[in-house]
């Protein structure tokens, strides 16, 4: 209802402000050619600017946010998200750079679950285990997409529809994922599905951070809400014990530099090769609440991610390796960038003490997660 259409924003623009057309149109959302998909699709590029200094640029091919903007300390741009130039580069293959991750986002066990007495087998892309919605899963297919600018600020609207089966999962699942940049420095993420067969969901973005935007994460300082996690087998499967982070390296709870205990002798780090686990919120999900602030200490910026999920995976990028270059040459080492993929806790399905994933016709999920860009 709210809902203002371009060509009506640019007249009223025009019409109060007396504002040129290049001006105003910085504030709605703008659409560029990104590529071909191999099939020959078109794929697009969408920036929203807020008129803070937050830029954003996202490709309707897996949802990826390709570049995020956000000032410094002195008010200096910098982008703090990791990922390519060129659709090309996303086609070769890479670790889900920014990417929408589902439709079961983390790890499944042994590729199979089973639902009202079904056994489904699903991928084994991850040694053993299915990760991130499989071979083809929602970071590589192209989304539908749909973008309008309102009261709340720019938003572009990503819809999908995975067929009954589609990676071994029951069910046609309609998913519809809406980005949000609005004026008070929020990033907001909304998902949401359902479905005509009971299913199993886990949808989250796999952003890789860093808020400096150079070098490795290791003296960024991470706050983290959360008193428990999931440990995990040597294959990062929970072993289903909630563990408290009190006296161990996981120890969040108060800001502390990433690279302070992560080469610790501890088993659980051995598991991960650093940080690749499952935090428990305090509160449990449902409500949006705060889960984590990151804070880079030489350039001011922070982040503060809040999420309606009961989870997050604290990842510290520990498989780059490298091999690949990003934007501006930049080469992705180890630990070049953290992800904090609010989620469901990972294996869900085979863990019945965890909290469900199960959707089932009639239901709808939904998710959210909001990130705060901010400098001090
Ligand atoms: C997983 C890591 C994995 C990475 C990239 C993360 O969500 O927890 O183990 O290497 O994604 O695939």
């Amino acid at each position: 209802m709210r809902e203002i259409r371009r060509p009506a924003v640019l007249a009223l623009a025009v019409l109060l402000t007396g504002c040129s057309k290049t001006q105003t149109e910085k504030l709605i959302v703008t659409k560029q050619p990104f590529g071909k998909t191999p099939e020959g699709a078109p794929v697009d590029l969408y920036t929203m600017t807020n008129s803070k200094g937050v830029r954003v640029s996202i490709t309707n091919y897996g949802g990826i946010i390709v570049s995020l903007f956000t000032p410094d300390r002195n008010g200096q741009a910098g982008d703090i998200v990791l990922g390519f130039e060129r659709l090309e580069d996303y086609l070769k293959g890479h670790p889900y750079f920014g990417a929408i991750v589902g439709r079961y986002g983390n790890r499944i066990a042994k590729g199979r679950f089973t639902l009202d007495g079904v056994t489904y087998k699903l991928a084994q892309n991850n040694g053993e285990n299915h990760l991130h919605g499989g071979l083809k899963g929602f970071d590589k297919k192209l989304w539908q997409a749909g973008d309008w600018t309102d009261a709340e600020g720019q938003h572009l609207q990503l819809s999908y529809t995975s067929p009954d089966g589609e990676e071994g999962y029951p069910g046609t699942l309609n998913v519809r994922v809406t980005y949000t940049l609005n004026e008070q420095n929020q990033f907001r993420i909304d998902y949401a599905a359902t479905t005509d067969k009971a299913t199993v969901v886990n949808l989250t973005n796999h952003s890789y951070f860093n808020l400096a935007g150079e070098g490795d994460i290791l003296g960024h300082l991470l706050r983290l809400n959360a008193d428990r996690f999931t440990p995990v087998d040597a294959g990062l499967i929970p072993t289903g014990e909630l563990r408290p982070v009190k006296g161990t390296p996981f120890d969040f709870t108060a800001p502390t530099a990433i690279g302070a205990r992560i080469e610790q002798n501890d088993e659980q780090l051995r598991f991960g090769r650093g940080y690749d686990h499952n935090f428990v919120l305090r509160g449990g999900g449902g409500a949006l609440a705060e889960a984590a602030e990151i804070y880079e200490p030489k350039t001011g910026r922070v982040l503060k991610v809040l999420t309606s999920e009961p989870g997050v995976q604290f990842y510290t990028g520990n498989f780059l390796d490298g091999t690949l270059t990003g934007k501006g040459g930049r080469v992705y080492v180890r630990r070049s960038g953290l992800c904090l993929e609010t989620q469901h806790f990972p294996d869900s399905p085979n863990q019945p003490a965890f909290p469900s994933t199960v959707l089932r016709p009639g239901e709808t999920y939904r998710s959210t997660t909001v990130w705060e860009f901010s400098a001090r």
